[in-house]
């Protein structure tokens, strides 16, 4: 496929409508182009039936449909699946596909690695390679709905979180874009914003912009001390201490009217203690919020335990006491490695047994 063809996916609303105008037709069909990449999701020009044989011949001739050339899936013991996809240069992204009694969500990367160095995750081990551009984003969606087509029939996603690879605000033109994408009700996929949420390990200069879209925003908090939160996520420390981060989220939350969600990754006699458990508690209680609990999800080489079920579940009961909504995130796919902060590293994924490995052959 000649690299001077125009990815059509690359495109956004106004681009389009400059390229079908340049070729001397009416707006509308942007659209028309529009809906076929992301409502029928459409791979070949050819399939745009909506435009006569000679305007797809001639769309053809400068354009093209990139899309990310092969993927792999990893099923989980629990439902859960991973999808491997390989970009165009020949990075690979992972997406989790979790299912959880009525939900379906689909967590998707926005970097390839990470610019943060969290040091409770592997993807922070890896560094940033690159930042995935906002069809690289999207790419992750259209192949995940391909993918339930396939062994499922129609099973829609419900919900989609940008909790993947990477840190979203560290990207935030292609993360807006795919919003846009996603939300777009006239040739999009139409979602609501509210069925979206964007985590984030504290970029407070973004925050309130992320927010001006009306997506739910969830911060990785996991410290209750500027001294812990150096000692865990060194290089998001640098970027906001702990108590600007937490003023900023008082005002996000007070001039967007939304309650936020706090991720706590807890860490086995790191930061699940008594006087953590109290430190949260008189952090957040004046803040509309909830806790999400995330007992820490080992991969080979991390320094960190996971808290025994009646430690985590200590710990919320704290919290509880203490008037917070806090929650147990059940771990999903730990035995391919998807769980929370387990992404980045495939030939790991690939070594661990056991494994369904599904590859469709169609698209490799
Ligand atoms: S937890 Fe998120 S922000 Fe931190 S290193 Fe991992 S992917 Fe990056």
């Amino acid at each position: 496929m000649p690299e001077s063809l125009i990815n059509l996916l690359s495109l956004d609303e106004p681009q389009m409508v400059k390229l079908v105008r340049s070729l001397g037709w009416p707006s509308y069909r942007a659209g028309q182009i529009l809906r076929w990449l992301y409502r029928r999701r459409v791979r070949d020009i050819g399939k745009m039936t909506d435009l006569s044989l000679r305007d797809r011949t001639t769309l053809a001739a400068i354009a093209t449909i990139r899309r990310s050339s092969c993927h792999t899936v990893l099923s989980s013991q629990d439902g859960t699946r991973k999808l491997l996809l390989t970009l165009a240069d020949g990075m690979a992204i992972e997406s989790v596909l979790i299912p959880n009694e009525d939900r379906l969500t689909l967590c998707v990367s926005t970097q390839v690695g990470c610019l943060l160095d969290c040091t409770f995750c592997l993807t922070g081990t890896l560094g940033l390679r690159r930042s995935l551009k906002a069809h690289e984003i999207i790419d992750q969606v259209l192949t995940a709905h391909e993918q339930l087509e396939m062994e499922e029939g129609d099973r829609p996603i419900t919900n989609l979180v940008f909790m993947g690879m990477g840190e979203p605000l560290a990207n935030y033109e292609a993360l807006e874009t795919a919003i846009m994408i996603l939300t777009n009700k006239s040739w999009g996929l139409g979602w609501s914003p509210r069925r979206l949420v964007v985590s984030t390990a504290g970029l407070v200069s973004r925050l309130e912009k992320v927010a001006s879209l009306g997506v739910n925003i969830a911060i990785s908090l996991n410290a209750t001390t500027e001294a812990q939160r150096q000692f865990l996520m060194p290089a998001a420390s640098r970027i906001a201490s702990l108590q600007s981060l937490l003023r900023t989220c008082r005002h996000v939350s007070a001039t967007a009217r939304r309650r936020l969600t706090f991720e706590y990754v807890l860490l086995a006699g790191v930061n699940d203690r008594q006087a953590d458990a109290q430190r949260l508690i008189a952090l957040l209680r004046d803040l509309p919020c909830k806790v999400n609990l995330i007992p820490f999800n080992e991969f080979p080489g991390s320094r960190f335990r996971r808290p025994s079920d009646s430690e985590v579940s200590r710990f919320q009961t704290l919290l509880r006491q203490g008037g917070l909504d806090a929650f147990v995130r059940k771990r999903k796919g730990p035995d391919i490695l998807s769980a929370c902060g387990q992404l980045g590293n495939l030939s790991a994924t690939i070594a661990t047994a056991p494994l369904t490995l599904t590859v469709p052959e169609s698209r490799c």
